[in-house]
């Protein structure tokens, strides 16, 4: 009985898988906020370096890896995967599960992945500052270690309800030498205009968003950064499912189901890409299965249309499934699933039907979080439960059907930082949030965005 499964540091993925080059509808092209025409790649110079610009746009199927990011990814990779024993006995399921575990980088989630090769990149261009926005702060801690490694000031804006709950992320980022300020600030236009409405705003991802990327237009060596949503943020994050692939061949087994939890889609694209290539190219029948929060549910409620980025319209339109961009979800305790909108590539393999989407209440997904600490002994970020409770329906499934399938999904950071959040969970203090159909209607009726 093999529990945990490992690679050595020679087999961490030359190249990055890039999907686009497989799929049958390619995503549609951005277009531009306030003209409604496609952009070009030079629209986006101002905020991303030229590298990344490319692999934005690229239809190549695999992009190598740079040899000083492969090196730097071996703080931390590969990561293990492991056989769920644990689990499948408390389930009492036939259903084999297994797990890829992103919390053993240094920010304990899979954010580094994209973070060391942006920085890189930028590096590479000469470029001085990278500003950024975080909710809960994953993203933020990720980028400024990755900024640190390579000598680039990071700055963040980070949104202010998170900002004042969860003082430690911010030293954390602190300690990589990161400067932090609560979103809205009065650093930014965006910023001000928002605190005189509301000198009280909890601030969100979408208006942190637009502060940072003013900042960035302004300074030409200051560029922006994105840890989620963007066609090469999910294609850096594809080690993941390359490596699982290895991995499942050395344990002598492949998945039917593959499960991760949705906040843009960047770990559900890194776990789920590498397999739906062989639906895509051999006609296999991989199910892959993201799994969203019923608070924020805009893959199985929201309309696939053009959206903005962000809450000013800073950013360019976007093809994705949205519940508006003025959409504010309920403050539950997966701060990373709480955006807007789907990256292009994942909205588009949706509508075409090639993925699935099912969404979980809070009060399901911290049980299952629970049932998994208990049984397999990590305890999982609150986005990470999302995954296990879809696993954990589709194990009772296969025990009901009499069916055993492989199981794999992406445990896509740990929940050191969340403590507070179980301990709300386990006092029973924690409430259930399901968004109404009126919400989603009153935030969808705003948009004059173009349909698709
Ligand atoms: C950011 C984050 C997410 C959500 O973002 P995706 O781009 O959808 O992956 C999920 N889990 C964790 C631990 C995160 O930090």
């Amino acid at each position: 009985m093999q529990k945990k499964i490992t690679l050595s540091e020679d087999e961490i993925p030359e190249s990055w898988y890039n999907i686009v080059a497989d799929m049958p509808n390619k995503p549609r092209p951005p277009l531009h906020p306030g003209t409604h025409e496609p952009i070009g790649p030079e629209m986006l110079m101002p905020l991303f370096p030229m590298e990344l610009i490319k692999q934005e746009v690229s239809t190549d199927k695999w992009v190598s890896i740079p040899d000083e990011v492969r090196e730097l990814y071996k703080i931390w990779r590969p990561t293990p995967m492991f056989r769920a024993y644990g689990l499948e006995k408390l389930l009492d399921t036939p259903a084999k599960i297994y797990y890829k575990y992103e919390g053993v980088s240094p920010a304990g989630s899979h954010k580094p992945n994209t973070a060391i090769p942006q920085a890189y990149y930028n590096k590479m261009e000469g470029v001085k500052r990278i500003t950024t926005e975080t909710g809960a702060g994953q993203w933020g801690s990720a980028l400024s270690f990755a900024c640190q490694l390579f000598g680039i000031e990071c700055e963040v804006y980070m949104v202010r309800a998170s900002y004042d709950s969860k003082p430690y992320r911010k030293i954390m980022m602190n300690t990589w030498g990161a400067t932090v300020y609560p979103s809205p600030s009065d650093r930014t236009a965006a910023g001000r205009g928002i605190l005189a409405k509301d000198p009280n705003s909890p601030g969100s991802l979408g208006i942190a968003i637009s502060e940072a990327v003013e900042l960035a237009m302004q300074a030409d060596d200051t560029k922006y950064s994105l840890g989620s949503v963007l066609n090469h943020v999910l294609m850096h994050q594809t080690v993941i499912g390359l490596e699982s692939i290895k991995q499942l061949e050395k344990a002598g087994d492949f998945p039917d189901i593959v499960v991760a939890p949705f906040g843009g889609g960047s770990n559900f694209a890194g776990i789920a890409f590498p397999f739906l290539r062989y639906n895509l190219e051999e006609g296999k029948n991989i199910r892959c299965i993201a799994a969203e929060p019923a608070s924020c549910p805009k893959l199985t409620r929201g309309v696939f249309r053009y959206d903005l980025g962000d809450t000013v319209g800073m950013t360019p339109l976007l093809p994705m499934y949205t519940l508006g961009h003025n959409f504010i979800p309920a403050p539950i305790h997966a701060g990373g699933l709480r955006y807007h909108g789907a990256g292009a590539i994942v909205s588009q393999l949706l509508n075409d039907g090639l993925i699935e989407a099912q969404s979980f209440k809070q009060l399901e997904c911290f049980d299952a979080g629970i049932k998994f600490a208990r049984s397999e002994g990590i305890i999982p970020a609150p986005e990470a439960t999302h995954a296990i409770a879809a696993v954990i329906r589709e194990a009772q499934r296969a025990k009901e059907a009499g069916t055993s399938p492989t199981i794999l999904f992406n445990l896509c950071g740990h929940g050191h930082f969340d403590m507070g959040a179980y301990e709300q969970y386990m006092s029973g203090q924690l409430v259930e949030h399901e968004v109404t159909q009126e919400e989603i209607m009153a935030s969808l009726a705003e948009l004059d965005t173009p349909l698709i």
